[in-house]
């Protein structure tokens, strides 16, 4: 959806494609694999809670520039801080949802048990944060892109890339005057224009890059998925490249302990909690689909921790059978919770009526460690992401200049379509160029956006109130790669297909308003879509599980060998 015929492609780890009996028996073992390691999910269309089907994957690992991946992997403790300091600031969140909650209901909810908690003092002061750092390469920058370079060289026939940048942050921005503005528009164009000349000549004379940088697509602080199926992919594509004879490469597939980093980072919340016995509450949906991505951690806990017993309950259970002690403990009939880790209720449908917002609260309200608390859930909101990508804003929460610089690069262009100037702005650049741009509502777990030459009719149909439920982002274009993806009941041999990647980064961290006690970044996962479609969640059935091949240069012929 984001890639066009120029859109650059990334190199395969692997010569492709297979002769096709190759491609056949490595893919019947594949999926056998994948089942047997459970990289596997339940069916939608013919549920039974006795079988799985395997989780659709990419075969071979696709390619991801290293120098990004290590880029991303250590700037995740920043960004894990970075949350930490919004999710506890509470005027910031206050006024950054102010608009947003007058119109949009879920959020409107959410926030009242934040501001009932906020009136009645936290007690539990210490949050768990397990978040993931969603993000796709950039493959039309100003500095280094055709699709730039030709806007630059007003082959575009629409706004160039200076302009367009310039017009992100003066939009966006809603601070400081008109004229500054205008003249940082004027300066970060005229800084643009002169990179894109720049690249043009070194481009004459060096081989075309296929991306620039990263950019986020999103943050999550709810129910962020994939610590088991981020490794289980590495785990079926590290069988498959051995199988075709390349375990000579296997080494630039980077570890992944996401799921024992996540689990670990439950176990320190309950020891921080401090009861031997008390337990560790996972709230399920009514029905889990992606199930291993649920068990695998209840296993590994058990396992690991023989001690500590993981339950797993939905709102509606909460609702029936949570009470609170005397100390405001949250009890499950006779048993006490340390630790609820939300694999639900991010979703107005998790929600079937009040008896499940009254279990949230009760469980906000309890002194069970929340993953998340309510400010943390609030701090994972589209809106909050499209604030912090304000300039000027990061320096509330970041102390070191060099890290706000490495934390806003990240941002593409976030725009706020709030009931006032700025909004209005936002509006009108959306109508003008509708193909540059996703519209966002405050709403987790995928299928909620809308994309493109979709976009005016969607906000036409809204009032300008209505419009503060949404945010506007910058589209972003990641490079292609090409490969087969494998899915339950399709067509055998696979056949090769244009895909585009999203790296997700794992982060952990604990601690209370005044202190962060750990902090650290928690492995990866990859998922890959058809370039066709604009979503590509794995569960929803777009997607498909893949982890990266890290190479040094995308030029480099020796990789396809
Ligand atoms: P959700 O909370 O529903 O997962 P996301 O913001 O992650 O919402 O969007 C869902 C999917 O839409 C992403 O996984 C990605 O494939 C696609 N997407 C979102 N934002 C962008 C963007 N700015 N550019 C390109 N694709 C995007
Ligand atoms: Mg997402």
């Amino acid at each position: 959806m984001s890639s066009d015929a120029n859109t650059p492609v990334l190199p395969n780890c692997i010569r492709l494609p297979l002769a096709e009996d190759e491609l056949l028996e490595v893919t019947a073992k594949a999926k056998d694999y994948a089942i047997m390691h459970g990289a596997a999910m339940r069916s939608k269309t013919a549920f039974s809670p006795d079988s799985l089907n395997f989780a659709p994957f990419v075969l071979v690992p696709s390619s991801f520039p290293r120098k990004e991946f290590e880029k991303a992997v250590a700037l995740q403790p920043i960004i894990n801080r970075l949350m930490h300091n919004v999710a506890h600031d509470e005027e910031f969140i206050t006024t950054t949802l102010a608009e947003t909650i007058k119109v949009d209901e879920f959020t409107a909810n959410l926030f009242n048990i934040y501001r009932k908690v906020l009136a009645h003092g936290f007690t539990q002061k210490t949050s768990l944060g397990m978040l993931r750092s969603d993000l796709m390469l950039e493959s039309g920058c100003p500095e280094l892109s055709p699709r730039a370079l030709r806007s630059a060289a007003g082959e575009d026939g629409g706004q160039d890339a200076g302009a367009a940048v310039g017009q992100g942050a003066g939009a966006a921005a809603g601070t400081g005057s008109k004229e500054e503005e205008h003249q940082e528009q004027k300066e970060h164009r005229e800084v643009q224009l002169s990179r894109a000349t720049k690249e043009r000549e070194r481009r004459a004379t060096s081989a075309q890059s296929a991306y620039c940088c990263w950019k986020q697509v999103e943050i999550n602080t709810i129910a962020s998925g994939f610590g088991h199926l981020g490794p289980a992919s590495k785990t079926i594509q590290r069988f498959v490249l051995s199988e075709l004879g390349h375990a000579d490469k296997l080494h630039n597939m980077p570890d992944n302990n996401a799921l024992a980093g996540l689990c670990d980072g439950m176990v320190k919340a309950w020891d921080i909690y401090g009861k031997p016995k008390a337990v560790i509450l996972f709230i399920i949906e009514d029905v889990s689909y992606n199930i291993c991505d649920q068990r695998f951690h209840e296993f590994y806990i058990r396992e690991t921790y023989p001690h500590i017993k993981v339950l797993r309950r939905t709102l509606t259970e909460v609702h029936r059978e949570g009470k609170l002690g005397q100390s405001k403990e949250l009890l499950l009939g006779s048993q006490e919770v340390a630790v609820i880790y939300f694999r639900a209720g991010y979703e107005p449908g998790h929600y079937h009526s009040q008896a499940e917002w009254d279990a949230r609260y009760l469980m906000e309200t309890s002194l069970a460690i929340k993953c998340p608390s309510i400010h943390y859930h609030l701090a994972g909101t589209k809106k909050v992401q499209q604030a912090l990508a304000q300039p000027a804003v990061l320096e509330r929460f970041i102390n070191d200049p060099d890290e706000i610089k490495a934390v806003g690069k990240i941002f593409t262009g976030l725009y706020s379509l709030d009931d006032n100037e700025a909004g209005n702005a936002t509006y009108e650049m959306a109508l003008r160029t509708p193909e540059r741009f996703v519209l966002k509502p405050q709403r987790e777990g995928g299928g909620n956006n809308v994309y493109g030459v979709d976009i005016p009719d969607a906000l036409k149909r809204m009032s300008r109130v209505e419009r503060s439920a949404w945010i506007l982002m910058d589209l972003i274009h990641p490079p292609l790669t090409k490969g087969y993806m494998v899915r339950p009941g399709a067509d055998m041999p696979p056949q090769i297909v244009d895909m585009v990647s999203e790296l997700g980064i794992f982060g952990v961290v604990i601690g209370d308003a005044e202190h962060i006690v750990h902090n650290y970044q928690a492995g990866h996962m990859l998922r890959t879509k058809l370039s066709t479609a604009n979503e590509g969640g794995v569960a929803a059935g777009l997607g498909a599980l893949d982890s990266p091949y890290l190479i040094d240069s995308d030029d480099d012929e020796n990789e396809q060998k």
